[in-house]
């Protein structure tokens, strides 16, 4: 089964994030647990919790099925020490905000050097802010997302990914998320099916299937390699559709949350359809 779903309002609760999943026919979903945008964060209440859980019961949802995202401004590679620290903590409240809602994943940009200091050592500091983090919380899994490498965002090559990978302590707890406008924009040619072919068998030798933890499924504005972060509807950019129906038709993306991040909410339902039946999935399931 392949969780397809799309990154969903929880701007009144985060108990009302499943709920806006089921209402547009999703089978898994992505969230912020917390404003995105504001470093300030009350804790979460009891009763929101247990709706939270709750309504995931009641709509299928499972942690395998859930992708949570952290805030934009948490830069765990940030090269001052102030700043870092105060994205480290943040991170840590976000996880442990993911386990109290039973959630097991939290997917995060990796960072950015601001061009202050170089890619190895921004590199390093974000490993060290990722065992930092699994240190102090318990059961959920730090999941970097590749970026498009706008600005200074690091994590635009498989390399740097599987880079910080290897400086994890606890590698059981440490994912990834491929988002394919993010993978496109960084020079990840996916247009054809032999396109996509040799970019997820780099992904598997560079990285791994095995820390496959989610996608996101967003179509591209800008051509490949731009290094510009604009998603579009799928079939609607650059990518076009082939890069969906091969991914909708891979077991290597079963089980997993696979995220509509597209900007035209409205069409969410029939990318979701679309999805299904190139998946094969029928109205059954
Ligand atoms: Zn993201
Ligand atoms: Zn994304």
């Amino acid at each position: 089964m392949k969780y397809f779903g799309a990154h969903v309002s929880a701007e009144h609760g985060v108990e009302y994030a499943p709920l806006n999943a089921h209402a547009i026919g999703a089978k898994g979903f992505a969230l912020f647990t917390k404003n995105q945008k504001q470093w300030f964060c009350p804790p979460l209440g009891e009763e929101s919790i247990e709706k939270f859980r709750e309504n995931c019961r009641k709509f299928g949802y499972d942690a395998a099925a859930i992708l949570p995202h952290d805030s934009y401004l948490i830069n765990l590679g940030h090269p001052d020490d102030t700043s870092l620290t105060r994205s480290r903590n943040s991170f840590v409240k976000e996880m442990q905000r993911c386990a109290q809602l039973g959630l097991d994943r939290l997917n995060f940009h990796p960072g950015s050097h601001l061009r202050e200091i170089g890619e190895e050592a921004c590199l390093d500091r974000i490993a060290a802010s990722v065992n930092y983090a699994l240190e102090k919380t318990e059961g959920v899994t730090a999941v970097i997302e590749n970026t498009a490498g706008q600005g200074s965002n690091l994590g635009y090559r498989f390399e740097q990914l599987a880079y910080i990978i290897d400086r994890v302590e606890d590698k059981s707890r440490v994912g990834v998320c491929i988002d394919t406008c993010h993978a496109g924009a960084a020079g990840y040619a996916l247009e054809t099916a032999e396109d996509c072919e040799r970019t997820f068998a780099e992904f598997d030798r560079v990285i791994g299937f095995r820390y496959l933890k989610g996608m996101h499924l967003n179509d591209m504005l800008k051509p490949t390699g731009s290094r510009i972060d604009r998603h579009r509807n799928l079939g609607e950019g650059t990518l076009g559709e082939t890069v969906f129906r091969y991914i909708a038709a891979d077991p290597r993306f079963d089980n997993l949350p696979l995220i509509l991040e597209t900007p035209e909410e409205e069409k969410w339902p029939d990318e979701i359809l679309r999805l299904r039946s190139w998946a094969g999935e029928g109205d059954e399931g």
